[in-house]
């Protein structure tokens, strides 16, 4: 248990000196934190839900009217509350245009080469396509293959798929979804990252990747993953039109089902089993494949309009008050979509009205302190999230207070509300000093700290926290533990479950059994977690060293 020991050590550190600037009251006893503890309820938590998972909203898709919907339901409450306006020219909102790439399936095509002859693909079948955001139409004619492992360099870390030697110059890179086990929950993460594993190939001068997962991978979900591609991929657009994402280099991006896999590696020196084993056992590989592929990808493009919202709860103190701890949710969810048991709204209850739910709830907290914390609170609705984290990152790169005035980062993005909150995650926590802050509030609540207990989950990159971390702000995602309190309730087995037969599917609605008052306990953490950071006189940073820090984090007050 190292994040134990170290947590230990850091708690027993900021309770004890006296000296602490007379303005920095860090009490949590007072009788106005109490109260504010207080006036977080669980069952306005389950309106909130209720309101937003509603079928009336038709699971909030980018560019609907059940969009918009959400968005006046979240601004009306904020209103309430007495959370000022702090988007685009005194109004809540921020704009976000987005563009919609949308892989035309019957002009597109992928086809597999080996010694046997040539074998044309089925789409939806045996692979998918990424929709290409620059281009209508792109292709690549029978080009060689190169499987690079997980895809991943990371030498400083001891780990590197490329180190072998295969040349992937004019080649399509195939890679093994995920990282190396062997790498710290957070790291493995990042380098699970599509986004940092294509760049990584395009550096080396590959024409396209291909990627593919292992048969036991909890994540691959190829029927769901079909549904959800269908309303093909997004990217946000930049003052002069260019979209965020997508690489001229790279001229197919595919994602194959075990069968195509079966194809690709078609008289592979190496048989897929032993390609698995090694892949479990963190051992680098790389190696030419005897087959070469074929991708043709017509792609169709849309503009659309969407929004963040933005509200402010102002801080008391003259200097400090220019500075924002950050909270964010994401609104969006993938609306109206393939039905499944014939249910064709994805009404997200889980994902994520209730982060929403539980981000409103904090709102309110804050207003009712007599006093606001020191620094000011921001609290961040968000769009896009589902499609790539995009609301945030445009937020976090074009933000509507100055830059440097982000000082943290707390994400609340499907806490986990199906039994009481006994311990919980604190992702992010081990690489700045945020770990004291959201320490000191569990212990206050009586809620445990707990290691990450599903590294292969990857969750690090995968919620808004992310967009803040890559801009250098130090951040924490906090998700509930698996203790339940409960020996009936295995909180294992319920997240494997939720993550394997409700997740991004029509059925994440309010039929479940949510746990409304685990919904106020994360209320009350993040909370307590955000206004420490806020009445604490030093601001938020990096610890020495640290890899997440090194990558992004440059200087606190560094400029961008
Ligand atoms: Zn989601």
């Amino acid at each position: 248990m190292v994040l134990g020991i170290a947590l230990l050590a850091l708690v027993s550190g900021c309770g004890g000196s006296g000296s602490a600037p007379e303005r920095q009251d860090t009490s949590l006893d007072g009788p106005a934190v109490r109260s504010a503890l207080d006036a977080i309820r669980g069952d306005l938590i389950r309106q909130h839900m209720s309101t937003l998972a509603d079928d009336k909203l038709e699971g909030r898709g980018l560019g609907s009217a059940g969009y918009d919907g959400a968005l006046r339901y979240v601004e009306t409450t904020l209103k309430s509350y007495g959370v000022e306006p702090a988007g685009e020219g005194g109004t809540f909102q921020q704009r976000v245009p987005l563009r919609n790439s949308v892989v035309v399936e019957d002009k597109s095509s992928m086809k597999v080469t080996s010694r046997a002859g040539t074998r044309t693909l089925a789409y939806g079948v045996d692979y998918m396509l990424g929709g290409d955001q620059l281009r209508e139409q792109v292709a690549i004619d029978n080009a060689p293959v190169a499987f690079v492992g997980y895809g991943v360099s990371a030498p400083a870390l001891g780990y590197d798929d490329y180190a072998n030697a295969v040349s992937v110059e004019g080649k399509v890179v195939a890679y093994l979804s995920g990282a190396p086990p062997s790498l710290p929950s957070n790291e493995r993460a990042y380098f699970s990252s599509g986004a940092v594993k294509d760049a990584e190939a395009a550096k080396r001068g590959a024409i396209g990747t291909i990627s593919f997962t292992s048969p036991d991978d909890p994540r691959f979900r190829w029927d769901v993953s079909v549904a959800t591609s269908k309303q093909g991929s997004f990217a946000w657009i930049d003052a002069q039109g260019q979209p965020s994402r997508g690489d001229p280099a790279l001229r197919g991006s595919a994602s194959l089902n075990h069968s195509g896999v079966a194809a690709l590696f078609a008289g592979a020196p190496t048989p897929l089993a032993e390609v698995f084993a090694a892949a479990a056992a963190s051992r680098p590989q790389a190696f030419d494949l005897p087959t070469r592929v074929s991708l043709a990808t017509s792609t169709t493009h849309r503009d659309i309009e969407s929004a963040n919202l933005v509200g402010r709860v102002k801080g008391s103190d003259p200097q400090l008050q220019a500075e924002h701890v950050v909270y964010v949710a994401h609104v969006d969810h993938f609306g109206r979509g393939v039905a499944m048991n014939g249910d064709d709204i994805y009404n997200g209850a889980h994902d994520n009205a209730s982060g929403v739910a539980v981000v409103l709830e904090i709102a309110h907290a804050m207003t009712t302190l007599p006093t606001p914390p020191r620094r000011s609170a921001l609290f961040l609705f968000v769009t896009a999230e589902e499609r790539g984290l995009l609301g945030s990152d445009y937020f976090a790169r074009h933000p509507t207070v100055p830059r440097d005035s982000l000082v943290a980062n707390l994400a609340l993005d499907m806490p986990f509300l199906f039994h009481p909150l006994l311990d919980i995650v604190p992702y992010g926590a081990q690489h700045s000093t945020l770990l004291a802050p959201v320490t000191r509030a569990a212990q206050h609540l009586g809620i445990g700290l707990a290691e990450d207990p599903i590294p292969e989950q990857v969750l690090f990159i995968r919620s808004d926290h992310y967009s803040f971390v890559r801009q250098g702000i130090p951040s924490l995602f906090i998700k509930s533990g698996f203790k339940t309190g409960d020996p009936a309730l295995d909180g294992a087995k319920i997240n494997a479950a939720y993550r394997r037969d409700v997740y991004h599917k029509p059925n994440d609605d309010m039929s479940q059994p949510f746990d409304f008052e685990a919904g106020a306990a994360h209320a009350r953490l993040n909370f307590l977690t955000g206004w420490l950071v806020a009445q604490e006189t030093a601001r938020p940073a990096w610890n020495s060293g640290d890899f997440f820090g090194a990558l992004f984090g440059e200087t606190p007050t560094g400029t961008h």
